[in-house]
């Protein structure tokens, strides 16, 4: 597929490297591609960061057919900009256009169209240690029309925006308030999309936490409110006797590829490391017979974001000793260096630009 590109007349000044936030700055270009019945993909093209014209009736805005994802480009100590594991972002964003009766994208087109973008805008990928580019690949449904049924016309876009070390002040532990007041997803439904409606009913239990002082809200399952689930928008794992365990991937739970990469350096390793059904009242034994080693979320924001106190009911657990665990530190290490490139690449994660 041939793909166009516009340049941008003027570029933006780019922001200070140690000033960086998130998703606040985008950069000069976007990458956009229209999906009709009778052309499928269409005029997939590389334009200036823009706005975009919407019909008041256009069927994302009612009826939240729209799904989106998150990587990342880094810049390493070379100067070269690299991305880490995009196949499989694209490859996830397929599976949940399934879940939400949206068209697949051709994987290699959005691939090439990917790097193309960002081969445009490198001099966009920030230098400063912990820093990088974002990348929000976003597809939505764009029939004007007021009806329940998936759209005939969808837009594919992909913006990007340099943002900041996610640990500027430091790797400390968050609190963590489990909620049996409110769920997430259900088997059955749309927990494994990564798609807006998802955090859209997460809000409530996370403005609920944050008011009590938690940091993030822990998920339990959906039907039994039983089951460890994930961390606000992140999965979690626990340490328990020196086995490193996550929840098992069961319809409701968002398939994470640093989840992925955890669970592939943890098997690389030879540690002990189960995808299984882990209850609340297990973590609470594991804890009260203190065999709780650790407990960390994994997402592409924070890599690892370390666990120093949970939540449940009336009962408040402190994990380990208040400080980041071993394990935590491991896997945040491991994998922010295969991200800048500071060690080989064993696992076929990168793509180089
Ligand atoms: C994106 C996301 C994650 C983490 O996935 P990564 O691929 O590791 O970034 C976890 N849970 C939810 C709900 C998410 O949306």
């Amino acid at each position: 597929m041939q793909l166009s590109v516009t340049k941008a007349n003027q570029l933006k000044p780019k922001p200070d490297d140690s000033k960086l936030g998130f998703g606040l700055i985008f950069t000069d270009h976007m990458l956009n591609m229209d999906y009709s019945i009778e052309k499928g993909w269409y005029n997939p093209r590389i334009e200036p960061y823009a706005p975009m014209m919407m019909d008041p009736s256009t069927m994302v805005l009612h009826y939240g057919q729209a799904i989106f994802e998150g990587l990342k480009a880094f810049r390493t100590d070379s100067g070269a900009v690299q991305m880490f594991r995009a196949k499989d972002n694209i490859a996830r964003m397929n599976r949940s256009a399934q879940l939400l009766c949206i068209p697949q994208l051709d994987e290699a087109v959005v691939l090439d169209g990917l790097k193309q973008l960002l081969s445009i805008e490198k001099g966009w990928v920030p230098k400063a240690a912990g820093t990088s580019l974002y990348i929000r690949p976003t597809l939505i449904a764009t029939d004007p029309f007021l009806g329940v049924r998936a759209s005939y016309t969808y837009r594919f876009f992909i913006i990007l925006c340099p943002v900041g070390a996610y640990y500027a002040e430091g790797f400390n532990p968050v609190k963590i308030l489990v909620t049996k007041e409110h769920v997430r997803a259900v088997r059955g439904g749309i927990g494994e999309a990564k798609t807006p409606g998802n955090y859209a009913a997460s809000l409530l239990a996370g403005e609920k936490a944050h008011k009590a002082g938690y940091t993030q809200v822990l998920w339990l399952d959906g039907v039994e409110q039983k089951y460890i689930e994930e961390v606000g928008s992140m999965n979690i794992f626990f340490v328990i006797d020196n086995e490193v365990i996550t929840p098992m991937l069961n319809g409701s739970i968002l398939p994470g590829i640093t989840r992925d990469s955890v669970i592939k350096l943890a098997q690389k390793w030879n540690l002990k490391v189960a995808e299984r059904k882990i209850s609340i009242d297990e973590l609470m034994n594991a804890h009260a017979s203190g065999k709780l080693q650790e407990v960390f979320g994994s997402g592409t924001a924070a890599v690892i974001s370390p666990v120093g106190e949970l939540k449940y009911g009336d009962k408040v657990l402190k994990i380990g000793d208040g400080k980041v665990g071993a394990m935590a530190q491991k896997f945040f290490k491991a994998i922010t260096d295969i991200q800048y490139g500071k060690v080989k690449d064993e696992l076929g994660w990168i793509e180089t630009i």
